[in-house]
């Protein structure tokens, strides 16, 4: 789970506790044939509340954010499978079959957060387009005591895996998460009862550590992003809109930053009549964000798993070479770790000043501590706020805080945060007015 993911559920009073319980970690080690390659330290990020990365399931932070929503007084219907969905000028009718028989729901907007074989995406006629990769990979978690380091291991071609690669990723109360890419045809049940499961496992921690299996299960992946993430009042989100491969970390939490998103967005036109245009810069700012993510999967992919003779003698060469060459290290690719998209070239967000030292227009506002303790980033999240060196000489309609001069922001600017955290303008201090509206572009703006 990636920083940002953290931010977001922090906003809902959960990230602290997930942060705490998951494994933190900065540095990925890369090995050739068992010798390590380098490694690379994460930044830690200043005065970021929180690490770069933490690892955790995503069963426990799916039931933590259940509780969450729940506490809210969100109503969530278990056993309700989407076979429906019918538009109209008022809203959504979503047809569900329970065990009681088929119920209709009736909505404003529906948003299918239904995974990679959306049946919402199915029903409005948004085609996925993209390819599966023929490539199997393997993952046991087990619980054992090993003397591995808290850190990401990538292994190129180890003794234990030849020619193939192999993950190792500490987990909480000490499982170890390790994936292997194997042949096409692996069978994992098969593979467990006939002891070849116990070997690989073997292989990797050594002979006479106990260990207990807590997980198993083999993956394929496809590299796929829907052609709209939009149609009328039906939205698409998470591996409903895109998937990828996993080397990144890249599926779930561009899945958050896409809830994110449209949350504030959805909010804002139910609850403060923003124009219906400001639900378009969904679109526009998450399927770039997704093609991005899937351009830095590809890429990997290509180099994990090459086909083709000419790529495949490429990348032989690079991991040859990376022990001697800087260069060459560099263009090794076990997986380039997920980072907040930008949204500086979005309708909503305002070209950025020119001075190069200042936060950027389009990225996640930098957290700083305020003069009072708290930190910039526990006063987001519910609606625009303004951020200011000093208290404001004009009227502000918005939400206003003070953080004083001498902060990333600089003393000379008043800055426009988004209930997502992103910045989106920036003014002359003294001209703070001009921030009054954020959704002016769109006011006379309709569909
Ligand atoms: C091995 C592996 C490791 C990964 N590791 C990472 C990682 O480290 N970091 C990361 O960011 N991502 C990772 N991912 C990707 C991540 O798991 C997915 O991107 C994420 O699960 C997508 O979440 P989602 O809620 O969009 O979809 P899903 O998790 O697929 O959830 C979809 C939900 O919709 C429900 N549903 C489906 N159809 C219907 C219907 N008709 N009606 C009602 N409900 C329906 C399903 O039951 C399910 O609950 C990994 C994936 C794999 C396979």
């Amino acid at each position: 789970m990636q920083r940002e993911s953290l931010e977001i559920w922090a906003r809902l009073g959960v990230g602290d506790a997930i942060a705490a319980r998951g494994v933190r970690w900065r540095t990925g080690r890369t090995y050739l044939r068992g010798r390590e390659l380098f490694k690379i330290e994460l930044p830690d990020g200043g005065d970021e509340h929180f690490p770069p990365f933490v690892n955790i399931s995503q069963s426990e932070v799916e039931e933590r954010l259940l509780e969450c929503v729940q506490g809210f007084g969100v109503r969530v219907h278990h056993g309700h499978r989407l076979i429906g969905v019918g538009q109209d000028a008022d809203g959504v009718t979503a047809t569900f079959a329970t065990e009681h028989g088929e119920v209709a729901h009736r909505s404003g907007f529906l948003v299918g957060t239904d995974g990679a074989h959306s049946a919402v995406r199915h029903a409005i006629g948004v085609a996925f387009p993209g390819h599966t990769f023929e490539d199997r990979f393997l993952i046991a978690d087990i619980h054992a005591d090993l003397p591995f380091t808290n850190e990401r291991h990538f292994h190129f071609d180890p003794p234990w895996n030849p020619g193939r690669q192999v993950l190792i990723h500490p987990q909480p109360d000490g499982v170890w998460r390790i994936d292997w890419r194997v042949p096409p045809e692996t069978d994992p049940d098969a593979e467990s009862r006939d002891g070849r499961l116990d070997a690989r496992i073997r292989q990797v921690i050594g002979d006479g550590v106990p260990y207990e299996i807590v997980w198993v299960t083999a993956y394929r992946f496809s590299q796929r992003v829907a052609d709209a993430f939009r149609d009328r009042s039906v939205f698409l989100a998470g591996d409903a809109a895109h998937v990828m491969s996993p080397f990144g970390a890249r599926g779930l939490n561009s899945g958050v930053a896409d809830s994110e998103n449209l949350a504030w967005k959805l909010a804002s036109v139910l609850r403060e009549s923003a124009p219906d245009a400001l639900l378009d810069a969904y679109e526009a700012e998450r399927r770039p964000a997704a093609l991005d993510n899937l351009a830095a999967t590809a890429a990997t992919m290509r180099f994990i798993a090459p086909h083709g003779p000419l790529r495949r003698t490429w990348r032989d060469l690079v991991l040859r070479m990376a022990p001697h060459s800087a260069w060459f290290r560099g263009r090794v690719n076990s997986g380039r770790l997920a980072e907040p998209a930008s949204y500086a070239s979005s309708a909503i967000v305002a070209s950025a000043p020119s001075s190069g030292e200042l936060p950027r227009h389009g990225n996640p506002a930098p957290d700083v501590v305020l003069p009072g303790g708290d930190r910039l980033r526990d006063h987001l999240g519910s609606g625009y706020v303004v951020v200011v060196p000093f208290p404001a000489d004009g009227p502000v309609d918005l939400p206003q805080l003070v953080i004083g001069p001498d902060s990333v922001y600089g003393a000379e600017r008043a800055w426009l945060i988004r209930p997502d955290g992103y910045l989106a303008d920036s003014v002359p201090r003294a001209r703070v007015d001009r921030l009054a509206d954020p959704f002016s572009a769109f006011r006379d703006s309709t569909r």
